[in-house]
């Protein structure tokens, strides 16, 4: 199965693709986890993206598919994908039809997308911590770790990421809505896209996510 991941920052979608991945056996690829890493291993890439991400901007298209194209090369992504935060714009949204289906796109294609309002979206990420060694997802009222702010699953300090102020917030949701929010419409076009309450506990929305991929 292939599926790509559709939301808001703040959303979820990290946390949810995750689960989903470890449930299907399938890799888990998050385009803002790769970044991330390249910014910490001071990589060429990571020296490009580091500006772009603190403001809360997109990194270009033509860097994006190539980090896609690359990844999807890999053995382990043959037997299927889940896709985190790519693609976010109608250009790779193009690409990655071009990437897994020959232009058409592939018949194993599932496109969820993850329903919050900007509101909902504006208080998650205020109290969203992460783990910068494991990736690991807290929310300090919902699920914080159990001990102060270490991580439960590798004991590293977990912090707010550079990019969740309360300005960089607001220009990601910005550019959801412009830029994101019609690859959503592109594929509801193709009869693929399924619509999902992301609202609620982390187990309700993944027991709604599992039914909408029956
Ligand atoms: P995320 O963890 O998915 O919220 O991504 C964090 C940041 O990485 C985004 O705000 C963008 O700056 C950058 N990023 C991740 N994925 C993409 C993408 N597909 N296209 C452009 N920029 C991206």
């Amino acid at each position: 199965m292939q599926v790509i991941f559709i939301g808001p920052p703040g959303s979820g979608k990290g946390t949810q693709a995750k689960r989903l991945a470890s449930t299907l056996g399938i890799p888990h690829i998050s385009t803002g986890d790769i970044l991330r890493e390249a910014v910490a291993d001071r990589t060429e890439l990571g020296r490009k993206a580091a500006p772009i991400m603190k403001e809360g901007k997109l990194v270009p298209d033509d860097l994006m598919v190539g980090i896609i194209r690359d990844r999807l090369a890999k053995a382990d992504a043959r037997k299927g994908f889940i896709l985190d935060g790519f693609p976010r714009t109608l250009v790779q949204a193009e690409k990655l039809d071009n990437l897994v289906g020959g232009g058409n796109g592939s018949r194993n294609l599932r496109v969820l997308q993850l329903l919050v309002p900007d509101d909902v979206i504006v208080k998650r990420i205020a109290l969203r911590r992460s783990c910068p060694e494991c990736g690991a997802i807290y929310h300090l009222e919902t699920a914080p770790p159990a001990n102060d702010l270490v991580c439960d699953r590798c004991g590293a300090e977990v912090v707010a990421r550079p990019d969740d102020t309360e300005q960089a917030v607001r220009k990601r949701l910005e550019s959801f809505h412009r830029q994101t929010l019609p690859v959503a419409t592109f594929y509801k076009t193709k009869s693929i896209l399924r619509e999902v309450d992301g609202v609620g506990p982390v187990d309700e929305v993944f027991e709604r996510i599992e039914r909408s991929l029956q």
